[in-house]
């Protein structure tokens, strides 16, 4: 499952490639899990829009849209090249003139940006195709990501780990009588951060992830926000040089993997204190500390 970090990548990655690109066709593949929004609606918003800026929001990768104007065009002759049965809209019944495209890839989505004659692989949920000539795509085996589309502005919930500022992390947490480590996995709250990088977090600020948030005190939230900027942005570091490995047209998965410290090191030595690693489990998840450097 992609995390925070490989979200970013994603993101920046995709970026670099369709910038400024226009969609000028859409197709949606059958199955209808994938769409959070109707094929109609997806289309209506993607077809003929320009995309301004790709950016991540959580674990959500967004497409800021705008409407391009264009000549009466002979759409017919492009729904002729559509590459599969499947739905297309009337790109007429809704057309604002900004928009966002939501991606959340979920457990096993990815995006490719790759040329027509690339065969469409298995599993190919979206095509658009953009005036650059190329195509970007969404293929999902386990069709747990989904797209949607946004008017007027998509809110993802919660506040963004890496723009958090200490007043309102502080706020946020504090009183709370849940695990800190549930804490930090709670969607509503902290936008974003995962298994892996709240393990690692807690590590570094030496609090044990079963404590209770309300036992914190504000130093140590603190430290506990600049532990979880660290991480993240760590990651996302180790992840920019392997950017392509996401979006390229076979997209073997390649996520990076940071050098974890506790996460997954269960009985293995603490890297400060020799002390073996131990997993708890949390609300269901696994959960690794040091019993010694972390209380
Ligand atoms: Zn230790």
């Amino acid at each position: 499952m992609p995390e925070l970090p490989e979200v970013e990548t994603i993101a920046r990655g995709l970026a670099k490639r369709v910038t400024g690109d226009v969609i000028e066709s859409v197709w949606l593949g059958s199955h209808p899990q994938p769409l959070k929004s109707t094929a109609r609606e997806i289309a209506a918003v993607l077809d003929g829009s320009r995309i301004v800026e790709v950016r991540r929001m959580g674990k959500h990768i967004v497409f800021d849209l705008e409407r391009v104007e264009r000549a009466p065009s002979p759409a017919k002759s492009r729904e002729s090249k559509k590459p599969r049965k499947g739905s297309r809209a009337n790109p007429e019944i809704l057309s604002p003139t900004q928009a966002q495209w939501i991606v959340h890839l979920g457990m096993t989505g990815r995006l490719q940006v790759c040329e027509p004659q690339n065969e469409v692989l298995k599993h190919t949920h979206a095509i658009l195709k953009l005036a650059s000539g190329r195509e970007l795509r969404f293929v999902d085996p386990r069709r747990f990501g989904r797209l949607s589309v946004a008017i007027g502005g998509f809110d993802a919930g919660g506040i963004e780990p890496l723009e958090a500022g200490e007043e309102a992390f502080v706020a946020m947490f504090r009183g709370r009588k849940t695990p800190i480590k549930s804490a930090l996995l709670n969607q509503k709250l902290l936008r974003g951060v995962g298994n892996i990088y709240a393990d690692e977090s807690l590590f570094r600020t030496g609090i044990r992830p079963r404590r209770r948030a309300s036992t914190i005190n504000r130093d140590q939230f603190s430290r506990l926000l600049a532990s979880v900027k660290e991480v993240l942005n760590e990651a996302i570091v180790a992840g920019g040089s392997s950017i392509s490995d996401y979006v390229d047209a076979d997209g073997e998965e390649g996520f990076f993997q940071l050098q974890h410290r506790v996460y997954g090191r269960e009985g293995e030595p603490c890297l400060i204190c020799k002390t073996p690693i131990k997993r708890i489990v949390i609300a269901g998840r696994s959960s690794h500390y040091c019993p010694k450097c972390q209380k």
